[in-house]
C-alpha cells in the first residue's frame, strides 16, 4: 500500500461555532445562576413554535421524561427502529416497558413502516422514531400507521436539529421529541439536552431537579470548552481524541472511569441510565444554543454542501453505496453514512490516514447479547449495522478535505 504523508487530521465532529463566539461566556460555565434574558423555552421555540420545550441534562432524559408524562405503565411494548444507539433501548427496559424491534430502510435507516404494521400488538402503547442520521424518517406514513392503532408517537430528533419534514422542524409530529446538544451532535452546546411536549402533555409533566455530579460537569462541560477555547477549531483532533486514547489505554488497564465519560463504549452491557449521574444543565447552554440556532440554516447548508461534495466525489466508485438522505423530508446534512463491505478495515485505513470516522456508534439492537430476550429478525438493521460507516461530513471541511477524505477511501475499495 502506497503511504501518503499524513495531513492534519480530519476529526468527525466540529462545534461548527468559531471560539471567538462563545468564548467570553466561558467563564460562565460553571454558574447555576440563570441570565433572565435567556429564556430557553423562547431559543427554542423558535424553531419549534408548537411545542413546550424543556431544558436536559442529557437527550435520554428527555424520553425518561416522556414515558411519565404520557403514563406508560410496566408491560406495554414500544416499536423501536432496531438500529439505533443503544442507550435509547436501556432507558425503555428500566422503565420496565418491551422494545418491540423494528425493521428500517436500508436507503435512509430510518424505521420501514410496513415492519411498523406488521409488529403492531395488543399491548403496543409508544412508535419511538428516530430520524438516524439527520434523515428524516417517513413521518407520513407512520404517523398515519400510529393513528388507526391509537398509539402515542415519539421522535427521536438526536442527529436531527435542522432536519425538515415540508417545511416544519422535525419533533412537532409526536406527542414528545428529545433533542440532544452533546458535543457530538449537529446542535452542541458541550452538552444538554431538550424535551419537546404538546400542551396536553406538558400540563402532566412533572418538573424533575437533578442532582448532577459534580465530577461528571468538572471533566465534560469544562475540559471540552477548555480544550475548544485552546485549541479550536481542531480540538478534537489535538485534545479529545489524544484523551479519549488515554481513557481506553487506561480501560485496558483495568480502571474504566474516565473511559465511561468521555468515550462511553457503543454497545456496553453494564450501562444503566443513572438520571442523576450526568452533568446538570446549565445556564450557560442557553447561550451556546441561542448562538448555535442563529446559525442553524448556515450549517445546515454547509453540512449538506459536504455531503453533497462527498456524494459527487463517490459517486460510481465500486464498493462504495451511498444512502438516500431525503426521500421523506429535507435532511440537515447531519451525519454522511456509507455502505461498504469492511467497516472495520476502512475505519483503521482512514485512522491511519488521519480522517475520523466510527463503524462502532449504532447496531442492531434486536442482535445485541445484552436485549437478546427481545430478539428479533431485523434483516436490514442487521445490514447497515455490519456495513453502514459514518465519514466526516461537518461544516468546517473544505474541498480539499473532501478531496482527501475520498481518496484516501477509494484507495481502500480499490
Ligand atoms: C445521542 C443520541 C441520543 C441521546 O442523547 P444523549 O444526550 O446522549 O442522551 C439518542 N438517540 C440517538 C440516536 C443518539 O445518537
Amino acid at each position: 500500500m502506497r503511504r501518503r504523508p499524513r495531513r492534519r487530521w480530519i476529526p468527525r465532529h466540529d462545534l461548527g461555532l468559531p471560539p471567538a463566539e462563545y468564548r467570553p461566556w466561558l467563564t460562565s460555565a460553571w454558574s447555576k445562576r440563570r441570565d433572565s434574558a435567556l429564556d430557553f423555552e423562547q431559543i427554542m421555540g423558535a424553531r419549534l413554535p408548537d411545542r413546550r420545550l424543556l431544558p436536559m441534562p442529557m437527550g435520554r432524559h428527555a424520553l425518561s421524561n416522556f414515558v411519565d408524562a404520557a403514563g406508560l405503565r410496566p408491560g406495554d411494548e414500544v416499536l423501536v427502529a432496531a438500529y439505533n444507539y443503544y442507550a435509547v433501548v436501556r432507558v425503555l427496559l428500566q422503565k420496565q416497558l418491551v422494545p418491540v424491534f423494528v425493521d428500517v430502510e436500508p436507503e435512509t435507516l430510518c424505521m420501514d413502516p410496513e415492519d411498523l404494521r406488521a409488529k403492531i400488538g395488543p399491548n403496543s402503547r409508544l412508535v419511538l422514531v428516530t430520524h438516524m442520521f439527520g434523515h428524516v424518517a417517513d413521518l407520513d406514513a407512520i404517523d398515519a400507521i400510529r393513528r388507526e392503532h391509537g398509539l402515542l408517537l415519539f421522535e427521536d430528533c438526536a442527529h436531527a436539529f435542522g432536519s425538515k419534514h415540508g417545511s416544519t422542524q422535525v419533533g412537532q409530529r409526536g406527542d414528545g421529541a428529545l433533542f440532544s446538544f452533546g458535543i457530538w451532535k449537529v446542535v452542541g452546546t458541550f452538552g444538554g439536552g431538550a424535551l419537546a411536549l404538546t400542551d396536553e402533555l406538558a400540563a402532566r409533566h412533572e418538573p424533575v431537579e437533578w442532582a448532577g455530579s459534580r465530577l461528571t460537569a468538572f471533566v465534560t462541560t469544562t475540559s471540552l470548552a477548555v480544550t475548544a477555547r485552546i485549541v479550536a477549531p481542531g480540538a478534537y483532533g489535538w485534545f479529545a481524541e489524544p484523551a479519549i486514547r488515554f481513557a481506553r489505554w487506561r480501560a485496558d488497564r483495568g480502571h474504566p472511569g474516565l473511559r465511561k465519560i468521555i468515550a462511553p463504549v457503543k454497545d456496553d452491557p453494564e450501562y444503566r441510565f443513572d438520571p442523576d449521574a450526568g452533568a446538570p444543565y446549565r445556564p450557560f447552554m442557553t447561550r451556546m444554543l441561542q448562538l448555535q440556532l442563529a446559525r442553524l440554516d448556515a450549517t445546515v447548508d454547509a453540512r449538506r454542501a459536504a455531503t453533497a461534495g462527498l456524494r459527487a466525489r463517490l459517486a460510481g466508485l465500486e464498493g462504495v453505496g451511498l444512502l438516500d438522505a431525503d426521500r421523506h423530508g429535507r435532511s440537515n446534512g447531519g451525519y454522511m453514512g456509507i455502505r461498504v463491505d469492511d467497516t472495520e478495515g476502512l475505519a483503521a485505513h482512514l485512522a491511519e490516514m488521519g480522517v475520523g470516522a466510527n463503524p462502532h456508534e449504532f447496531f442492531d439492537c434486536s442482535r445485541l447479547e445484552q436485549f437478546s430476550e427481545y430478539a428479533t429478525s431485523c434483516p436490514n438493521a442487521a445490514d447497515v449495522s455490519d456495513h453502514v460507516i459514518r465519514v466526516p461530513s461537518h461544516a468546517a471541511l473544505e474541498p480539499g478535505d473532501l478531496d482527501y477524505i475520498c481518496a484516501a477511501i477509494a484507495e481502500w475499495v480499490r
